[in-house]
């Protein structure tokens, strides 16, 4: 079940929604991004790397969302770090007594039930500007940014040419701003995909937290592409994107997109501003 997709670095994807989990080989065991999100399928994820010799030594949430954020008690107690601002913001939502229910509205209630929630949005906050996860395998830098979620993270595997993107650069959903906490949503976004623009030379292998994984010369294409959205959603156009619309692989897309329209029309009218 699992897929190389460079030396040392392998996939699971899941069948809720093309959630990609990210396995990245060290010297002691192994980091697992964004873990995954079926109950039973972190269980097959840790009998795999049992049967292959490995135990998970590190986990990465990409941000504080609840499909980026779950665990299996499979993959054992190892620290499953996230940036500051991640973690703060999972902290933050668990606080609430009714945080299950809360974050059980988003979820349709067939997966609700065979998602593990023990071990929900155990996150330690790496402090602020860590430039590299804390463990003994390849270097992985750390790119926070602004854009879908507080405390969002790519993460650079430079040995290996792998950017691992959380839910950006996807090629089956668009942009999904963070309209509610961003002080500038749109600029926010825009400033955070010219910051994977600039590692983008350095990348063969592109892993979104949603769909298909990349090869080199999807990584502009789509750096452009999720751009061309975020104009188009500006400046309050039709965007011609073949993530939503008849052709979409999923269909609620063009419900989140006109969301977006109208959060943003309601932003700019409370703040009098346009954009
Ligand atoms: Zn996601």
């Amino acid at each position: 079940m699992l897929r190389q997709v460079a030396e040392g670095v392998l996939i699971h994807q899941s069948e809720f929604c093309q959630s990609n989990a990210v396995v990245v080989r060290g010297q002691a065991g192994a980091l697992l991004i964004d873990a995954g999100i079926y109950g039973y399928e972190m269980a097959c994820l840790a009998n795999d790397l049992s049967d292959a010799g490995q135990t998970v030594v590190a986990g990465f949430s990409t941000h504080p969302h609840w499909d980026h954020v779950l665990w299996h008690a499979g993959l054992g107690a190892a620290p499953r770090y996230g940036t500051a601002r991640c973690a703060a913001a999972v902290r933050d939502q668990l606080s609430d007594a009714g945080w299950k229910a809360r974050i059980a509205e988003w979820i349709p209630p067939d997966i609700a039930e065979q998602m593990s929630w023990d071990l929900f949005g155990l996150i330690t906050g790496l402090p602020a500007e860590t430039a590299r996860i804390p463990w003994d395998g390849p270097q992985v830098r750390i790119i926070e940014h602004q854009a879908h979620a507080p405390g969002h993270a790519a993460l650079l595997i430079e040995e290996r040419g792998v950017l691992v993107v959380g839910d950006m650069l996807s090629d089956v959903l668009i942009p999904m701003l963070d309209v509610d906490d961003a002080a500038d949503p749109i600029g926010d976004y825009l400033a955070a995909l010219r910051l994977l623009e600039g590692v983008a030379g350095d990348v063969d292998v592109l892993v979104p937290g949603h769909g298909s994984i990349g090869g080199a010369d999807q990584v502009h294409a789509r750096i452009d592409q999720d751009r061309a959205y975020v104009h188009a959603l500006r400046d309050a156009r039709v965007p011609s994107d073949p993530r939503v619309g008849p052709s979409a692989t999923f269909d609620w897309m063009s419900g989140v997109h006109e969301r977006q329209l109208q959060q943003l029309a309601r932003r700019s009218e409370r703040d009098g501003t346009p954009g």
